[in-house]
């Protein structure tokens, strides 16, 4: 596998970062992930507005500009020979003699590119199936808007779903209502027939898959609300499912091992999931 670091390809075993990074030292950084289906970024505007936004928030400056950023992106994924995957990136302060203010001179931010291949069989035959979550306590920051590569709290919720036997980690805050999961977007269809999924607050990631499902399922005359949810009104719902860029449209079909509706995938997340893939395939 070949990485993008600081303006050269080398192999993913044979690259180095500074131990003073700040990525490092105070994961002062921000990432971005993209889907590659068929050699074709699925999103792309999208995940390169909310990485501007992420490095905005932080005072960060890219250390190339975006259409560099492009050829970077798009030369990863050729040089990896990925067909079906996806593209990480990761954007720190750089490195600089440890201490908690920014430095105080110019320096330049680290830029890492890498990518890998998914199994999209695998993922598809998941989705079929669906999957389980547990819910967990949400730990994290104040500014979980932001994509900052601070993911201890996340890290720590899918370990626990995965001693669970569970895919993913439903976060709930402190009023009981779910924010998102560890690494996808929540979302349910009520008994009424209504989407749900939150708001766009600074609780939750605005996902970029989020988006865009919401515009399909509009499209598909589905009535939609964004507010929280508490998990029990998600136990009542008559579907379930999880967004994101690498898992599409994914149905949840247990929660804390109760079974959602008749514990199987649902027909709208599964129409959803298909309709996301036509559009992909499309762009
Ligand atoms: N929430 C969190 C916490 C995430 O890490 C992700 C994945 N990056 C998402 C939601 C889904 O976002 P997207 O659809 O842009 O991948």
């Amino acid at each position: 596998r070949i990485a993008y670091v600081n303006g050269r390809y080398r192999p993913v075993t044979d690259t180095a970062i500074g131990i003073e990074d700040r990525g490092f030292q105070f994961a002062d950084g921000v990432y971005e992930v993209w889907s590659v289906r068929a050699g074709r970024f699925l999103d792309h505007e999208g995940h390169r507005a909310r990485l501007e936004r992420s490095l905005n928030e932080l005072r960060i400056p890219l250390p190339v500009g975006f259409p560099a950023l492009d050829v970077i992106l798009h030369e990863i994924v050729r040089r990896n020979r990925i067909e079906d995957g996806l593209v990480y990136l990761q954007v720190t302060r750089g490195v600089a003699r440890r201490d908690h203010p920014f430095p105080p001179g110019p320096v330049r931010p680290t830029l890492v590119v890498t990518a890998r291949a998914l199994d999209l069989k695998a993922a598809d035959a998941r989705a079929a199936q669906g999957v389980g979550v547990i819910t967990r306590p949400d730990l994290r920051w104040k500014r979980c808007d932001i994509k900052t590569v601070n993911l201890l709290p996340n890290v720590l919720a899918k370990q626990a779903a995965r001693e669970a036997g569970a895919h993913e980690a439903w976060l709930v805050d402190e009023s009981g209502h779910v924010t998102e999961g560890s690494s996808t977007n929540a979302w349910i269809l009520t008994g009424e027939g209504v989407l749900v999924t939150r708001q766009t607050d600074e609780k939750i990631l605005w996902g970029v898959t989020r988006l865009a499902i919401k515009a399909l399922a509009e499209q598909e005359g589905l009535r939609i609300e964004e507010r929280a949810f508490t998990v029990e009104e998600a136990l009542r719902a008559r579907e379930a499912f999880i967004t994101s860029a690498t898992s599409f449209v994914t149905p949840v079909v247990s929660i804390d091992g109760r079974p959602v509706a008749n514990g199987a995938p649902g027909s709208v997340s599964m129409r959803l999931r298909a309709l996301y893939l036509e559009a992909a395939e499309r762009v």
